[in-house]
């Protein structure tokens, strides 16, 4: 079955521009974390492929809007029962390529399939409003699609976190260049791009060009792209905001944080161990809403960090293509280096080390840092690896100062057996997404999805927020007559 969906021999070499071709184009490497195997090659893109494939998908674009919105609908539903079908192929890849546990690359491909069945109600939603206007004219404010989107998209989350901008950029009738991470081009941007093949998407309309900062910063300044969606570090984002400002082009970005879990001294402490253990661990800590801080109120401090420290020391680390692991290896040696110097660096400057703290390859050990205080480097910076930064405070308001101590604003979240309490205390965050007796990391892909501060430029993907997203107003009147101006 799996070599019937995306096997190795369509995709080796190649890119996706609705076929896949061969071009003159260097290759790198597809690599498996866990093992170093190297699972096959992807064509990189350069900034002339990328300009072809902009120039592509405008052409293609118009014919694809005019279709009626029945069969535009009709490929997302069929996109959607092929991601059914292969399920466990698109689950293979996500474990093999991204390091994914099973359950996370489960999960990940069920949400990515939601994505697919909301984009298919997308093409049937009310376009716009008619407005008052002078007597025997139409007004009408309608939505229209923006042309081309270049989507780039990070390794964390590769497949939901393009499918998420993929799908509904189509849906609304957009033609769509995806330049996934090099690093997770398979399970980030060719399992798309089969589905969509599959699923009988025109041809032209979808381009998938695996490549790296120089190929995204092509796409960025593309006079045939007119809107950007970026999901990744802050420190990209910043230069794609800039340059997509220098184009005039529209851009969403969805970007890092340092989310904090407020555990209230009323909170169950099996629960709270549980949310925290789920909040930092899920994914080896590699997610925008990765519980970056844990703060716990001083009454039932130390009986957590004690807590907390001993489940980290159960967890499981190894290849999860090969064994039921709580926890998969980091994405590559970059990340573990700079998780492995964070910890250090927090040990000297005065936190200690409860659980964890060093690795084997690329298995970094759930690692627990307790003590830690407002100067200290794993207070400050995001991690994205398997490390708790626990935090005692005394106060609601001590918590609240702390929580917002970060250029972040992601996700927060509070526990407490208190709802009162929490809601509270939550309303004083400065956060895109809040959770009040949950953890932070949360996606249900119905609900907007968007960061404040350096998490984001305040835009928001996900349900309500598409439309408006991936659209554009256009003022439209129609008269019986034209008028006879007296100028
Ligand atoms: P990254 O910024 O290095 O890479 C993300 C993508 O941007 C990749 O496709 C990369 O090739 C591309 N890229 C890098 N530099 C670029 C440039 N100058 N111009 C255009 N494209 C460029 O991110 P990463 O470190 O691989 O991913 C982790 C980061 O992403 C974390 O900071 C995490 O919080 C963030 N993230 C945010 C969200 C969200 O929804 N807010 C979701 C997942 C990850």
């Amino acid at each position: 079955m799996r070599d019937s969906f995306l096997p190795v021999g369509l995709w080796n070499q190649r890119y996706f521009t609705g076929r896949w071709e061969t071009g003159p184009l260097p290759t790198a490497a597809v690599i498996e974390p866990a093992t170093g195997e190297q699972l096959g090659q992807v064509a990189n893109a350069d900034a002339a492929r990328i300009a072809q494939s902009a120039q592509a998908a405008k052409d293609a674009q118009a014919s694809w809007f005019a279709r009626p919105y029945e069969e535009r609908a009709a490929v997302f539903r069929r996109a959607a029962q092929l991601g059914h079908e292969h399920f466990d192929d698109i689950v293979h890849w996500l474990v093999r390529e991204s390091g994914s546990t099973r359950a996370k690359a489960a999960f990940e491909t069920s949400i990515s399939i939601k994505a697919l069945q909301e984009s298919a109600a997308l093409p049937s939603r009310s376009q716009g409003e008619v407005l008052p206007s002078t007597p025997g004219r139409l007004s009408l404010a309608r939505r229209r699609p923006l042309g081309v989107i270049g989507i780039i998209s990070p390794f964390n989350f590769p497949l939901y976190l393009a499918m998420r901008a993929v799908a509904p950029a189509l849906a609304v009738g957009n033609g769509v260049v995806l330049k996934p991470d090099p690093r997770t081009a398979v399970c980030g941007g060719f399992v798309i791009a089969r589905l969509f093949e599959l699923a009988g998407l025109p041809e032209g309309l979808l381009h998938v060009l695996p490549g790296g900062a120089e190929a995204g910063a092509a796409l960025t300044s593309d006079p045939n792209v007119a809107m950007i969606q970026f999901t990744g570090s802050t420190g990209a984002g910043r230069k794609v905001g800039e340059a997509a400002g220098r184009h005039l082009k529209k851009v969403s970005l969805e970007l890092g944080g340092k989310n904090s879990l407020i555990v209230l001294d009323d909170a169950d402490l099996d629960l709270a161990v549980a949310n925290a253990t789920w909040g930092v661990y899920l994914h080896q800590g590699q997610i925008c809403m990765s519980t970056g801080r844990l703060l716990v109120q001083r009454g039932i401090y130390e009986q957590f960090l004690a807590r907390l420290a001993s489940k980290a020391k159960s967890l499981t680390v190894g290849d999860p293509a090969t064994a039921d692991v709580h926890l998969g290896p980091l994405i590559n040696a970059q990340q573990r280096d700079h998780a492995y110097r964070v910890v250090q660096a927090a040990q000297q400057a005065g936190a200690t080390l409860e659980a964890g703290g060093n690795f084997d390859g690329l298995f970094f050990q759930a690692t627990v840092l307790g003590g830690v205080t407002r100067d200290n480097p794993a207070f400050n910076e995001e991690i994205f690896g398997p490390v708790a930064v626990v935090v005692p405070f005394d106060t609601d308001e001590e918590a609240v100062a702390l929580a917002n101590d970060t250029e972040y604003g992601l996700s927060a979240a509070v526990l407490s057996q208190d709802v009162g309490r929490a809601l509270k205390l939550g309303e004083q965050l400065r956060v895109g997404l809040l959770h009040i007796n949950d953890q932070t990391v949360n996606d249900e892909v119905i609900n907007p999805f968007g960061g404040v501060g350096a998490s984001g430029n305040g835009t928001s993907i996900g349900g309500v927020a598409n439309h408006e997203e991936f659209t554009q107003w256009q003022w439209l009147t129609v008269k019986g007559d034209a008028p006879a101006y007296p100028l």
